[in-house]
């Protein structure tokens, strides 16, 4: 995603500190507090410009959502649509998701969405991909034992990747669809990308796993 650097953002994403959290470090294990509810937690790691965490989040009134997004020319988009939209149950941090525990305490979380991932391609940049076991040792760390993961790509590559590092690490493998479109899920919510690629004739791939 190559966007114009807004020059503005910094000072934007300051202003709005009713929806995104200015201390996540500090959150950690009181993240409910932020809430007008105490209800399960769904992450989104890369939450880009919003749309996804902006149709749950009023999909899905018991649950309380977190956006992580480091880039700040894209989060202000989704500060624009949780603001419009007056939702109550969607939060964002403006962070780069290096290492989840400094942020949640064990079993705080109840589900992560991984969409549309930075595939980093190369096999040097492997430790970067979402889904490498370093991660998924800190997914499993926050997670509740019940919790899940939830991965959706358009990139053949990096979902079969994903496959083999969920397997290896001994996670169960809920659902695996190789085309999530047909199966005109009414509860699926399109992400920005999604819709991108999905024009395109891309098929949508999307993986439930768990630690179970
Ligand atoms: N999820 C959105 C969608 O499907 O439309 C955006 C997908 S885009 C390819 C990946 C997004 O993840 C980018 O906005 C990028 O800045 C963000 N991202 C990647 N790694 C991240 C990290 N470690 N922490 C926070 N954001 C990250």
């Amino acid at each position: 995603m190559r966007l114009r650097n807004k020059p503005w953002a910094e000072g934007y994403i300051k202003e709005n500190s009713a929806i995104v959290e200015q201390t996540p470090y500090e959150r950690k294990g009181s993240w409910n507090s932020i809430f007008d509810k105490e209800q399960p937690i769904a992450l989104e790691i890369g939450t880009g410009k919003g749309r996804f965490i902006e149709g749950m989040a009023m999909k899905n009134p018991d649950f309380n959502f977190i956006g992580i997004e480091r880039d700040k020319n894209v989060i202000v988009s989704a500060i624009d649509k949780i603001k419009e939209q007056e939702i109550i149950n969607a939060k964002l941090m403006h962070e780069n998701a290096q290492d989840l525990r400094d942020m949640f305490a064990e079993n705080e979380v109840d589900r992560i969405y991984l969409n549309f991932s930075d595939p980093w391609p190369k096999s040097r940049h492997e430790k970067r991909r979402l889904t490498y076991h370093t991660f998924l040792e800190q997914y499993k760390s926050v997670l509740h034992d019940e919790g899940q993961i939830i991965m959706k790509t358009d990139n053949r590559k990096l979902f079969e990747y994903s496959l083999v590092s969920f397997s290896q690490f001994g996670m169960k493998l809920e659902d695996v669809t190789l085309d999530l479109h047909a199966l005109e899920d009414e509860t699926n919510v399109m992400t920005e990308y999604e819709e991108k690629f999905s024009n395109k004739g891309q098929p949508i791939y999307r993986c439930i796993a768990s630690f179970k």
